[in-house]
């Protein structure tokens, strides 16, 4: 079994999903159900005996004990986290007790439970934390990408407080010997990610008829990867990973915030024509930039195609088309995201929870 934390957020749903379509491997998944948090993800588990949810807070130390204890997983991988840039500039609060206190509660959790296994059990044991290419802070124009040796240099609330739990990461591995690995990877888009994020923002807004909101000029630049290709990289680290290193996920997609949205309505205008015919680049509207907005990430993912041979299933141009279909022919799950009616759901299909 693995313990997967943060499994009913957007990359965390994809990876049990992924997981479980490839593997009999059971999984424990760890959610609080933040607002980003839907069990409506994982629907289609609702009656498979390989998924057992429970409702929790990586920050609660009793529970972890309990859990790990009772179900004695030989990985966890860690997603759990706040995650939204926005979001921690308005009220930080949370990404420090959860994005800090809460990978040192795991971690600690972890490391009692890894002390008490027999000697083979320990040896296989492995905790991955799912980290970002923000740590990293801004690139100038002509940088080279981020590379796994670059220092840290986090920006916002939400960067700071997943270097922090990087770097706590780092030393339960150098001053308890706990069997980590850690990924960086650059921003995912694609099925389930909640419309806060720019990629499905833009999608829903769109078809809502409202305004496109650009920050700024819009030019600033991230390195696009579609989420599944980023489940695959996590279940090829967990499985070949060297212990203790560090390995960076891209996609190769390096491309400006308004190039993003003029594609997301150039396939709009293909797939949903406007009923009154005007393009949807109509409703793009530049806003007033994000504060101390990082102006440029690139991802340098060679490492983990030389050592471990992944490389991204998808091109951007058939990401991007995945997913703008995706959102298409889901219009409910949207529904209920937006409205907070996937609360509801879930009390009447996890009465337990
Ligand atoms: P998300 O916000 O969609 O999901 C986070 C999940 O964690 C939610 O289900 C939420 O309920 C859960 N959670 C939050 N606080 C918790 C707590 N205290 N205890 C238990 N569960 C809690 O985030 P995401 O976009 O799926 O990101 C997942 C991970 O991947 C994060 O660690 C993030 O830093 C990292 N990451 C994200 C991206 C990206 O582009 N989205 C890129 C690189 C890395």
């Amino acid at each position: 079994m693995i313990l997967v934390t943060g499994g009913a957020g957007f990359i965390g749903a994809n990876f049990v999903l992924d997981w479980l379509a490839s593997s009999d491997e059971p999984v424990l998944n760890l959610d609080k159900l933040s607002y980003a948090g839907n069990l409506h993800n994982l629907e289609g588990l609702r009656q498979d005996p390989r998924h057992r949810f429970v409702q929790g807070d990586i920050g609660d130390s009793a529970l972890l004990a309990g859990l790990l204890a009772e179900h004695q997983p030989r990985a966890i991988v860690h997603f759990a986290a706040e995650s939204h840039v926005d979001r921690s500039i308005h009220g930080p609060e949370d990404f420090i007790q959860t994005n800090i206190v809460g990978t040192f509660r795991l971690l600690e959790a972890v490391r009692r439970y890894g002390a008490a296994l027999p000697d083979r059990a320990r040896q296989g044991l492995r905790f991955l934390q799912v980290s970002t290419d923000e740590v990293y802070g801004s690139l100038a124009p002509r940088e080279p990408a981020f590379a796994e040796t670059r220092a840290f240099q986090p920006n916002s609330p939400y960067s700071a407080s997943k270097a922090a739990s990087d770097h706590l990461v780092r030393a339960w591995h150098h001053t308890y010997g706990l069997p980590v690995l850690t990924t960086h990877c650059s921003n995912n888009y694609g099925p389930l990610q909640f419309p806060e994020k720019l990629i499905p923002l833009m999608i829903v807004n769109a078809l809502g008829g409202q305004p496109l909101p650009v920050y700024g000029d819009g030019l600033q630049r991230r390195d696009w990867l579609y989420v599944k290709d980023h489940c695959s990289a996590i279940r090829r680290v967990l499985e070949a990973g060297q212990v203790g290193h560090s390995y960076h996920i891209g996609g190769g997609n390096e491309q400006a915030n308004i190039d993003i949205v003029h594609s997301i309505c150039t396939l709009l205008d293909a797939l949903r024509p406007r009923p009154d015919g005007q393009s949807y680049l109509s409703q793009i509207a530049h806003v007033q930039d994000r504060p101390g907005h990082d102006r440029r990430y690139a991802i340098d993912a060679r490492k983990i195609g030389r050592e471990l041979g992944w490389q991204p299933a998808e091109t951007w141009a058939s990401g991007i088309r995945k997913t703008v279909q995706w959102y298409l022919e889901h219009p409910q799950w949207v529904a209920q995201v937006q409205t907070g009616a996937y609360r509801d759901w879930v009390q009447t299909c996890y009465p337990q929870v």
